[in-house]
């Protein structure tokens, strides 16, 4: 039994499943009410059972951790290489070796550590809200901090936060696969069920970790943390995965095949040393030992793990938080993104601007939710109270509503729905008190709203015993249940449906949101609705439109993905007129159609597939649309992102190559289905995202573009000794310091580059593209030959000029690590031209890296101990004149290169970047 399950035992002194229980006994079990807890008792409960979280998997132990780094291919070389050199009696080398080996376990360990916590910081951001009553008052708590006997409210789209006992629930349905595997939704009812019923059954009961897909319930929170069903089978939510996407995967293949490769040629270079060129198989041996570890690129998998971990981070100041790491790389390749309207490309600052009545058309005036402003009929200022048809729709549009308005500060803001707030504040405006109204005509039933019958309604009464239907939501739902129409003189005549149309289409045409308004007199007796109620009968009593401005941003970051080769498409529940309207302030769709769900719908999916590509405008649609129009782009080979923030979203999100959920207004079924999560529900996140997952990317081929050449020179040189049979111009030890030491330190330098200027300015780069292009292969070739040529030139110079051997190796070494810095500055840019002055700003990062690398040089190369371990002698100023020059004529080469494949490519027609 573990500690929080005797803890409740002990407690509550009860051993009847609470599943076997009446709602009433579990609450009066668990020393309950409806109110909730008060705040003393859940301090001492939450210092009692302890925060509600699940004890993290057991890590596995620092030592297991530090041991698994070497478990490597690449490694297991250079430990065999340690053993030989040893077995030679070659004790310095095998010093060397093995110090590289653990450093490079260090770095390894380190790195890794930092960017698992740079996760884990990242998914804490995403933790869990529950909605709890404590003394009678409702509140959002942190999911951790809810407690045994603590009463929790659930609506679609909810992560269940506890294990909890439903005592009121209104069309409850619950996804349990998480726990039960079953991926049907679960119906759930309050009433009890015998002892022995297994878990799947228990229909009274929901459970910490799955997900409600409709309705909404109240429940007592009877097992919290470790306690809960999810805790006791082990399973961990939001374990931190492996920090990996498909590229570094790649990497890590292709760094097996290298090791391959470079046995292979290893092995080729020995028999040709012994067998052709007669060296003694000791000495070839050690040179072969140089050859493998010249061309391990030992630091690469660090290097990557970092760039990535840092762009995640990175990207979550920017509010972008990723919850799947592979869709870094897919955000450089996203050719479409669907975008979500209200709240994404507009602020969700809901103003009603007009008011339709069957006769009149109100302008209300004012902005935001403060409630001053003037109603306007004819341009003449009016009293609302001397309209009482206008005053009739403002009251059912307040009553029909579940928002709260809060004043702080002289500051007016909205709990719930923003276009329930416009309606509330358009009351207050009118003169009612929302409070006093709702109290005096009490609340009997509701239909909640949702997406896919977008409307709201309730049953009221009047406080006279009379009963009273309210609905509003969109118009063409609303019209067509509409029989007759409210007149100026409190009568009513049959609906003339043609008129409200036309007029709705004109406030739509201004950009407004349109809300119709109805309302059906009950029968006294009546104390429930449904949907059969809001078929017939309704009198309609008006429209109301409401303006929500495009964010300011919106506009720049929309223009910013059509000049990165990305379409944007707006996906709206909204009229068509006021999508179109929004969509031409904000450069979407302008001269495309615009389509709307109800076409959607009768489209079969080749039809869909074609309209899909010339229509950016998709108006009047519901979650299960978003999902055939993914698959619909997909087919057609376009990599999609999609926003959504409601429950029936999530699948459109999982199937989207990237999915990207709300932060603020979206659900935990949203989230969870998404592979990032935008903070602040904004589209020119997305923008930022797109930028930041395009510069990891470069960044990630920037690291390999430079590491590889190091290796291939170092291992060019040995070749090229071997086989035209002169002494080696680098001896092992030399060339793992290179290696090791100097490549890894700079290249660390190139994880902190800034996007470059162009990065926006590309097409998308295509999906499953091979990570190392034709021209990076040729560059990492040709940098090699440069870097091996310059090397052996000043080698061979200096011994035809005085020099010893151990001189001329210790400037054949620094002209390598000085061509590398020079060779920095090249890889800077992938391709754009580095010979410009930029190209020494914007990453003081490189600065100390340089700094650092030429402090570590000057000690390999000039203090005595470090000259003995490495057989190193100290360079005149003349040699590091020539060094330096041979930098600065490798960094011109490259620069040469680099402009021909911008010839070739714009010869070509290629993305030029
Ligand atoms: P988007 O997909 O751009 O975010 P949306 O989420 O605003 O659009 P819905 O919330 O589905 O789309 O709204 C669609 C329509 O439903 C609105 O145009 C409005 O007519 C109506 N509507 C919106 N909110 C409510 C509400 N709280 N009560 C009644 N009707 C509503």
């Amino acid at each position: 039994m573990d500690k929080n399950t005797s803890a409740k035992h002990r407690r509550f002194g009860d051993h009847t499943p609470w599943y076997a229980m009446s709602a009433d006994q579990a609450m009066s079990c668990l020393e309950t009410g409806k109110e909730g807890l008060s705040g003393n008792e859940t301090e001492k409960r939450l210092h009692e059972f302890g925060p509600n979280v699940l004890s993290a998997a057991k890590p596995r132990s620092a030592l297991v951790r530090f041991i698994l780094q070497f478990n490597n291919v690449l490694i297991y070389v250079l430990l065999i290489s340690a053993v030989i050199t040893g077995i030679l009696g070659h004790w310095v080398d095998t010093g060397v070796i093995a110090g590289v080996v653990l450093i490079n376990a260090i770095i390894g360990y380190i790195q890794e550590g930092k960017a698992e916590n740079a996760l884990k910081a990242i998914r804490k951001m995403l933790s869990l809200e529950a909605i709890v009553i404590r003394n009678g008052q409702r509140m959002s708590i942190p999911g951790e901090d809810v407690v045994p006997g603590d009463i929790v409210a659930f609506a679609p789209g909810d992560r269940i936060p506890a294990d909890i006992r439903l005592i009121d629930e209104n069309g409850l349905a619950v996804d349990e696969a998480a726990l039960t595997g079953e991926s049907q939704p679960v119906s759930k009812h309050t009433g009890t069920v015998p002892p022995d019923t297994p878990l799947a059954d228990r229909f009274n009961m929901v459970y910490s970790g799955t997900l409600v897909t409709q309705g909404t319930a109240l429940g007592v929170v009877v097992a919290t943390g470790d306690a809960t069903e999810f805790g006791r089978i082990g399973k961990m939510i939001g374990r931190v995965g492996e920090v990996t996407t498909p590229l570094l995967r790649r990497i890590a293949v292709f760094g097996r095949w290298l090791t391959v490769g470079i046995l292979a040629v290893t092995v080729f270079t020995f028999l040709v040393g012994t067998v052709i060129q007669g060296y003694g198989i000791a000495d070839m041996f050690l040179m072969c030992v140089a050859l493998a570890v010249s061309a391990i690129p030992e630091g690469l998998p660090a290097v990557m793990t970092i760039t990535l971990a840092l762009g995640v981070q990175r990207m979550a100041r920017l509010n972008a938080i990723v919850r799947k790491l592979p869709a870094v790389e897919t955000l450089g390749s996203v050719t479409v993104i669907c975008s979500d309207k209200t709240g994404t490309l507009t602020r969700n600052e809901m103003t009603v601007q007009t008011v339709v009545t069957a006769g009149r058309t109100f302008k209300v005036t004012g902005t935001g939710y403060a409630p001053t402003a003037e109603f306007r009929l004819d341009r003449h200022v009016i009293e609302p109270s001397a309209c009482p048809e206008l005053e009739e729709i403002i009251r059912a549009a307040v009553l029909c509503n579940d928002a709260v308005l809060q004043e702080r500060d002289g500051q007016w803001t909205v709990v719930g729905d923003p276009t329930e707030g416009a309606l509330l504040t358009l009351g207050m405006k009118a003169g009612l008190d929302p409070d006093r109204l709702r109290n005096g005509r009490s609340r009997l039933s509701t239909i909640p709203f949702e997406s896919e019958y977008r409307f709201m309604a309730t049953l009221n009464t009047d406080g006279e015993g009379h009963k009273y239907l309210f609905v509003k939501g969109a118009p063409e739902t609303v019209i067509e249940r509409c029989q007759s129409e409210r007149t100026g003189n409190g009568g009513q005549r049959p609906i003339d449906r043609t008129c409200w149309h036309r007029r709705i289409r004109e406030i739509a045409a201004d950009g407004q949101r349109t809300l119709a308004v109805a309302m059906k007199k009950m029968p006294d007796e009546a104390t429930e609705t449904g949907f059969g109620d809001i078929g017939e009968g309704l009198v309609m009593l008006g429209v109301i439109g409401i303006i929500d401005p495009p964010r300011d941003e919106s506009l720049l970051a929309v223009n910013q993905c059509h000049h990165a080769g990305i379409v944007v498409k707006m996906i709206t529940g909204d009229h068509v007129e006021t999508a179109r309207a929004i969509g031409e302030r904000l450069n979407i769709g302008i001269g495309k159609p615009a389509v709307t769900g109800a076409e959607l719908e009768k489209m079969d999916d080749t039809t869909l597939r074609r309209t899909v590509k010339e229509a950016d405008i998709f108006a009047r649609t519901s979650p299960e649309h978003k999902l055939r129009l993914v698959e619909a782009l997909q087919a057609d080979g376009e990599v999609t992102a999609m926003t959504g923030d409601g429950v029936n979203d999530a699948p459109a999100l999982k199937r989207a190559d990237v999915g990207l959920a709300m932060g603020v207004k979206g659900t935990e079924a949203a989230k969870e289905a998404a592979s990032i999560v935008l903070a602040d529900d904004n589209f020119s996140t997305i923008a930022g995202a797109v930028r930041e997952g395009r510069r990891i990317y470069d960044n990630l081929q920037k690291g390999i573009l430079f590491l590889l050449p190091t290796n291939g020179g170092l291992s060019l040189v040995v070749i090229v000794a071997v086989l035209l049979d002169f002494a080696l111009p680098l001896t092992s030890k030399q060339i793992l310091w290179i290696n090791m030491v100097t490549a890894t330190t700079l290249c660390l330098a190139l994880t902190f580059e800034r996007p470059e200027a162009n990065v926006m300015d590309r097409p998308p780069r295509v999906p499953d593209a091979p990570p190392l292009t034709l021209y990076m292969v040729w560059r990492i070739v040709f940098t090699s030959c440069i870097l091996m040529l310059a090397a052996l030139l000043l080698f061979d110079w200096e011994l035809k000029n005085g020099g010893n051997l151990r001189l001329a190796r210790t400037v054949a070494a620094a002209t390598i690590v000085v061509g590398q810095i020079a060779y920095l500055f090249n890889c800077r840019f992938l391709k754009a031209s580095s010979l410009t002055t930029r190209v020494f700003s914007g990453n003081r990062s490189i600065y100390v890296a340089i700094g650092i690398l030429a402090i570590l040089q000057l000690i390999y190369t000039y203090v005595p101990w470090f000259q003995e371990i490495f057989d190193t002698a100290s360079p005149g100023v003349r040699d590091w004149i020539l060094i330096l020059v041979m930098g600065v004529a490798s960094f011109l080469v490259i620069e040469l290169d680099k402009a021909g494949e911008r010839w070739l490519s714009r010869r070509n027609g290629r993305p030029d970047f």
